[in-house]
């Protein structure tokens, strides 16, 4: 199951983030998710809740982003969301596209807050 394993990268690094401010633990990590991506975004999730327990990362609430497939023509450059069923050719000239934005699995920030606030 490979969300687990990107689950883990993502607390690692909000982890790792984390600890250079001390007095801070993890309240949000928003991530950036492609829709073309083989990541399952509710197997994603759970793996975030299991990974992050006992970590800086416990309570934070995982917020995903999912970037819509968008492609671009290699030969007349036209861009496009392809609607449905991922045809990968141009609508315009039938030219082969190339993906642009879709696969994209990224954390995009990480948001801390002071321990003091909880009791
Ligand atoms: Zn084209």
């Amino acid at each position: 199951m490979h969300e687990l394993s990107i689950a883990q990268s993502i607390v690692d690094l909000a982890v790792s983030e984390a600890r250079k401010h001390p007095a801070l633990a993890i309240k949000t990590i928003k991530i950036r998710l492609g829709e073309f991506t083989s990541v399952v975004r509710e197997a994603l999730e759970l793996a975030f809740d299991a990974v992050a327990l006992g970590t800086l990362a416990a309570a934070a609430t995982l917020e995903i982003e999912v970037v819509p497939l968008a492609t671009q023509c290699f030969n007349c450059r036209l861009s496009f969301c392809p609607a449905q069923g991922f045809c990968f050719l141009c609508t315009r000239c039938g030219a082969p596209v190339e993906i642009v934005a879709g696969t994209e699995m990224q954390v995009e920030y990480i948001e801390l807050f002071d321990r003091q606030e909880v009791s």
